[in-house]
């Protein structure tokens, strides 16, 4: 079987090593990949990975390369493709494609869309109001006291989202992303959810249009410091399982959830074939959306891959056909991190083209493997392009094993002003 997997990060790096060991696969392309990417062999027929110069939201180009190479399946990695309705334009030339179509993808692609159907079907999430009016903005950010976090509607490179602790931080947020329009058209509408406290986690569900697959529990680190300081980025690690909710909460808090989500898609004629990653903040008052993604996390993926078992061609292959429900999901026992080394001054403005050293020495380690996100190849030698540059990913029998394999693996990678994350996964080690 031919696959084409569309994006170029961490998050697409490790869907195509899983997709690789697929003893299904004979070649497949991705769109525009990465050096990382690039080096991958199939298992079956051990050929490389072949990367295409087709950047992921150039969707004519995309298509074009499709029709004439003919891939069983196209699996689309990143939110703005989704957005741009990628898959039903696909759908219409006749390909197979894994991902939400637009009207599906909507749930990340809107926030005043994912909120108003939260409160549509009874959803646990923050409360909340939609305005696209300053000052209709204004009062209801005072009725929350001005701790609230400020949301622009659409997509906005993860940036979006400003959080306020007083009435004039609030005003500040919503003159910045509805009047001054910081964040360009995607601030035209906005969201604002009261502030709520406590422990965040990822959930990812596999989706097939009628059923759900809840995947273990995971989490990421948002900041870019360590003990959460310094500003929000797109993630800076992650760790999967989290010690946060055992498997029966799991299982309760999926049923809560989906539940009503699913119900919800069915009255409206939404039809979700894809991963939906909800961010949950556990509250002292129960679990409570903060936002749905319409994809695979990253670098959540990086960990869940490193514990998946079964064969993921066969499960986005049944989310495409919608048989999900016959299904078996085996997760390894093993925990899995994942630390982020990015770029000198990420998320701010950073130099590309710095040379990686001992990335092959790092990647001989046991249980381990070295995602790359921004990577390129130059003159034969692996180099930085990118923000967030790799994702060093170690599994082993508990938590604290895989935190000690992860930092040594990074201990070994070297590049000019390499920043990252020194307790990933720590305050849960001092949980379990
Ligand atoms: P989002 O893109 O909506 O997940 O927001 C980005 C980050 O902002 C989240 O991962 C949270 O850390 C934080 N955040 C968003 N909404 C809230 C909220 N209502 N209360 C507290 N923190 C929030």
């Amino acid at each position: 079987m031919k696959l084409l997997v569309i994006g170029s990060g961490g998050r697409e790096h490790a869907l195509v090593w899983k997709l690789a060991q697929s003893l299904h696969v004979t070649q497949m392309w991705c769109a525009p990949g990465n050096a990382g990417i690039a080096q991958e062999r199939l298992a079956r027929t051990q050929t490389t990975v072949e990367c295409v110069k087709i950047g992921a939201e150039d969707v004519p180009r995309l298509l074009a390369f499709a029709e004439e190479k003919k891939p069983a399946l196209t699996v689309v990695g990143p939110d703005n493709p989704l957005a741009l309705g990628i898959v039903d334009l696909f759908q219409k030339s006749g390909l197979r494609v894994w991902g939400p179509n637009r009207q599906a993808a909507q749930f990340e692609s809107s926030k005043v869309f994912a909120q108003e159907f939260m409160e549509r079907h009874g959803i646990p999430t923050a409360r909340a109001g939609s305005f696209s009016e300053e000052n209709s903005a204004r009062k209801f950010a005072a009725s929350l006291g001005g701790r609230c976090a400020v949301k622009a509607d659409g997509l906005a490179l993860g940036k979006g989202v400003l959080i306020c602790r007083n009435p004039a931080e609030a005003n500040q947020a919503i003159d910045d992303i509805l009047v001054q329009k910081s964040f360009g058209g995607a601030g035209a509408r906005i969201v604002i959810q009261e502030l709520l406290e406590g422990t965040e986690i990822s959930l990812h569900a596999l989706c097939d249009g009628k059923t759900a697959r809840l995947f273990p529990t995971a989490q990421d680190h948002k900041r870019a410091q360590d003990g959460d300081q310094g500003p929000n980025t797109g993630g800076m690690g992650t760790y999967s399982p989290t010690p946060f909710l055992n498997e029966t909460q799991l299982a309760e808090v999926g049923k809560e959830i989906l539940g009503p989500w699913l119900k919800g898609c069915a009255a409206e004629g939404i039809d979700f074939r894809g991963l939906l990653y909800p961010g949950v903040m556990l509250t002292k008052t129960g679990p409570k959306i903060l936002e749905f993604n319409a994809r695979f996390g990253d670098p959540e993926t990086q960990v869940y891959m490193t514990r998946l078992e079964t064969d993921l061609l066969e499960l986005l292959d049944a989310s495409v056909n919608g048989a999900l429900d016959r299904m078996e999901l085996k997760w390894s026992t093993m925990a899995s991190v994942c630390v982020v080394m990015a770029s000198g001054g990420y998320p701010g403005t950073y130099e590309k083209g710095k040379e990686i050293s001992g990335l092959e020495e790092a990647g001989r380690l046991p249980r381990t493997k070295i995602f790359h996100a921004g990577t390129a190849e130059a003159a034969g030698k692996i180099v930085t392009s990118g923000g967030r540059v790799l994702g060093v990913t170690a599994w082993a029998d508990d938590l604290a094993g895989a935190i000690e394999a992860a930092y040594a693996a990074v201990a070994k990678i070297r590049f000019d002003g390499a920043q990252f994350r020194r307790d990933i996964a720590a305050q849960a080690l001092r949980c379990v």
